[in-house]
């Protein structure tokens, strides 16, 4: 914004990174990512480009000739991005799906850091290991196939996959064989850790019936409860898993943990979470 730092701070020596999406101004990537260069006092800006679906494997290559250090990428664009790259890791490959790209001496590579963005925002932020729990995830969408994916890798002992298409549930399963299962509802009674990862909830009120995505007589003491809906962020299934006395935990720091690995993989500095948790929290409304 005019008359602020970061615009003032520009220089012909200033890096650029950018978040690609249709659309792309909703992003809370730029918020986050300017708070971390702010904090280690990085010559790095970053931005939200609009770019048409279709789009993605060109705005890649414009990364060669623009010298954009890294990419976010959002909807629609996070398959179509594949095709550009020179490599692409294990978990965006097995996921057909990247969130970022980062350059390495191998040149550009695609990453999906949404499943290790959870589990390390368990781990850091609520104390939770996910090795040797039972585990449901509600939703087989591309955040729940990355949560099915992560999960499974980091110990957990069963992962159980509940959603309204079957087939897309069957697809998630597959992802890791052996561990995860498509299942009924009811395998909530008996999970340790649930994740939302469909999209019911977003946008609406905490008192909401229809914003619940599974009944929350489900939920329980000793259970952990989290939402990957962060508009609001505090949710209607939060506050029902709060009252059923489950530990209840928003969507905020998966989204700033998938942020912070990409930030180390563009700069290659440790990113400041506390600084990235505290814009991104006071840009996301509470309720
Ligand atoms: P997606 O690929 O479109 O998947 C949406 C999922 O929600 C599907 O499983 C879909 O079921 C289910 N769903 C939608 N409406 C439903 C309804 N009325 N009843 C039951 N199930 C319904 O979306 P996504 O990219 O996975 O994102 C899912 C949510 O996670 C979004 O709210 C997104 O903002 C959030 N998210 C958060 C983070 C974070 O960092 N916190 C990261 C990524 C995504 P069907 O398969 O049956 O259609």
């Amino acid at each position: 914004m005019p008359g602020q730092g970061v615009v003032l701070s520009i220089s012909g020596r200033t890096r650029l990174a950018a978040v690609i999406g249709d659309p792309a101004e909703h992003s809370l990537s730029p918020v986050i990512h300017n708070a971390a260069f702010d904090a280690l006092g990085l010559d790095w800006l970053f931005v939200a480009l609009p770019v048409r679906a279709g789009n993605g494997a060109a705005a890649v290559d414009a990364m060669r000739t623009l010298d954009i250090r890294g990419l976010s990428v959002t909807m629609p664009h996070k398959a179509d991005v594949l095709s550009s790259v020179d490599r692409i890791t294990d978990a965006a490959q097995a996921l057909g799906a990247a969130n970022c790209i980062a350059w390495s001496d191998a040149g550009l590579v695609a990453h999906n850091t949404d499943g290790a963005g959870l589990v390390a925002s368990l781990r850091e932020d609520s104390g939770v290991d996910v090795a040797g729990l039972a585990c449901v995830v509600l939703g087989a969408g591309g955040a729940a196939r990355a949560v099915v994916r992560a999960l499974a890798r980091s110990g957990a002992s069963d992962v159980g996959i509940v959603n309204r298409t079957t087939s897309r549930a069957d697809a998630a399963a597959r992802l890791a064989p052996g561990i995860a299962r498509v299942c009924e509802v009811g395998a909530v009674a008996d999970a340790a850790l649930i994740v939302n990862a469909t999209s019911v909830g977003m946008g609406a009120g905490v008192d909401d019936p229809d914003a619940l995505v599974v009944p929350p007589d489900l939920f329980g003491s000793g259970q952990h409860v989290v939402d990957l809906v962060y508009r609001p962020v505090r949710t209607a299934l939060l506050a029902a898993a709060e009252r059923s006395g489950a530990h209840a935990i928003d969507g905020v720091g998966m989204l700033v943990h998938q942020a912070a690995i990409a930030f180390g993989h563009w700069t290659g500095e440790a990113p400041p979470v506390t600084a990235m948790t505290a814009a991104a929290r006071a840009a996301v409304p509470v309720d």
